[in-house]
């Protein structure tokens, strides 16, 4: 493929135009709110203060009352990871830095899951979903609504929600109109900066109930509460379609899968804990969840190219929103200011066929499936927040109680 454009010239979304077409649906164009890079990342986490977390995470609307730190799409692709999120707010305001915790140990959980239950993370893990009432998407996603119009309109400029909005619109979809959580799933993770299989699935299913036999209600008591001013402009104020709380229902348990109780293979499931094989590597193999300097391949082998293969079988089935694929270039541009890096288009394992490369261990099964065929010669390990064991993962707060540097468990929201 073609050179990638210098970084911080805008020129990335025409890049992907040019290059990617086929691979994502929609008109491209970068998120004016996020930009890709570590230097982007950076920016970010050093602009983030912890102070007021806690209590302004929730807020909505007007963007100035929110306390969320808008770091996900960093974290998401590797640029933050999660035990430098935890450090940088070592010494804040101890509400504030447990809560902001918890979040961060809420990404662990998800991704401990879908290292262990890989596709099983899309069926419900512990309870039925709602019934089926019927609604088509435009019913779902009805722009007449104010609230339904500010949720659906960020993420389609930005690409990005706050945890709140998501829930609602996760809600609205999966509990008060019984539509299948699964395929709401998937439409908001191709729009999602930060869509990820793991935390996607699982804010889903704890909001479909399907977790935790529990469903997540939403009406317009929270829109309210949470985005002053919204309701009062909006046309359908006098005849609120969610003015109470959806019908509820009782959610059948189901048997779970096994492995949500223990692990019958930890060590597979968090992969090595130091650097495994030999020889020299010419080259680092690098995917999306991990662009950043931190990635402890290219940070091992400072001197080396990186190689990127945007997968075209994986990418085609997807067909993420293009704000997506400008994300990861952004972040490519800006990581050859500081290596060399060959950017590919096709089939990774065809691509890196017979190439010595180093790579991390990325604890996803689409990772484990092309790094089989690729075979690197050079495993580093994953940089975890807390290593996989071989314990339940049936209940984020049993889970936690465990974790480093706390001691109490919190229920989420
Ligand atoms: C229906 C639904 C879908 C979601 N889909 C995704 C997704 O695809 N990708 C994603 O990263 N998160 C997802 N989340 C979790 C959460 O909403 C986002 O991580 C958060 O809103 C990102 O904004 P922030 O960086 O300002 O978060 P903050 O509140 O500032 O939290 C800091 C970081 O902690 C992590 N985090 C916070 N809340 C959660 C959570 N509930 N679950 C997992 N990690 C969390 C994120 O990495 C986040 O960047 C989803 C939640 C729900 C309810």
């Amino acid at each position: 493929m073609s050179g990638l454009p210098p970084p911080a010239t805008g020129a990335e979304a025409q890049w992907v135009g040019q290059h990617l077409g086929g691979l994502f649906a929609g008109p491209v164009a970068p998120s004016p709110r996020f930009r890709g890079g570590q230097a982007a990342a950076d920016a970010a986490l050093d602009g983030f203060d912890v102070r007021g977390y806690a209590s302004r995470r929730n807020e909505v609307w007007p963007p100035g009352a929110r306390g969320a730190s808008g770091l996900s799409p960093w974290i998401r692709h590797g640029l933050i990871t999660l035990p430098r999120a935890w450090k940088h707010v070592e010494g804040g305001p101890a509400r504030d830095v447990e809560k902001f915790r918890d979040e961060l140990m809420w990404q662990e959980y998800a991704r401990h899951l879908y290292a262990r239950l890989g596709s099983g993370i899309g069926r419900p893990l512990r309870a039925s979903p709602a019934p089926d009432r019927g609604s088509s998407l435009d019913q779902v996603i009805d722009r007449q609504m104010a609230c339904i119009d500010l949720v659906a309109g960020e993420l389609e400029d930005d690409g990005w929600m706050v945890n709140q909005t998501r829930m609602w619109l996760a809600s609205h979809w999966a509990v008060r109109h019984g539509a299948a959580w699964e395929r709401g799933e998937l439409w908001m993770r191709r729009r999602l900066l930060d869509g990820s299989r793991a935390a996607n699935a699982v804010g889903w299913q704890w909001t479909a109930g399907t977790a935790t036999g529990k469903r997540y209600g939403f009406a317009r008591g929270q829109v309210e509460r949470r985005a002053p001013g919204i309701c009062e402009g909006c046309d359908l104020r006098q005849a609120c379609p969610i003015e109470r709380w959806p019908a509820d229902d009782v959610p059948v348990r189901l048997d779970p899968d096994p492995r949500l109780k223990a692990d019958p293979d930890p060590g597979a499931t968090a992969g090595p804990s130091s650097p495994e094989g030999h020889g020299e590597p010419e080259a680092v193999w690098i995917t999306a969840e991990s662009l950043g300097d931190d990635d402890p391949a290219l940070a091992a082998h400072p001197g080396l190219p990186a190689v990127f293969v945007f997968d075209e079988g994986y990418l085609a089935r997807l067909r993420p929103a293009p704000k997506r694929l400008v994300f990861i270039a952004e972040c490519l541009s800006d990581l050859a200011t500081r290596r060399p890096v060959e950017v590919h288009r096709g089939d990774p394992a065809q691509v890196l066929a017979g190439r010595p490369v180093a790579a991390t261990y990325t604890p996803v099964p689409g990772w484990r499936t092309r790094a089989a065929a690729i075979g690197p010669i050079q495993i580093h390990p994953w940089p975890w927040l807390r290593r996989p064991a071989t314990g339940s993962l049936a209940s984020f707060s049993a889970w936690r109680g465990a974790a480093p540097g706390r001691g109490r468990a919190r229920r989420r929201h």
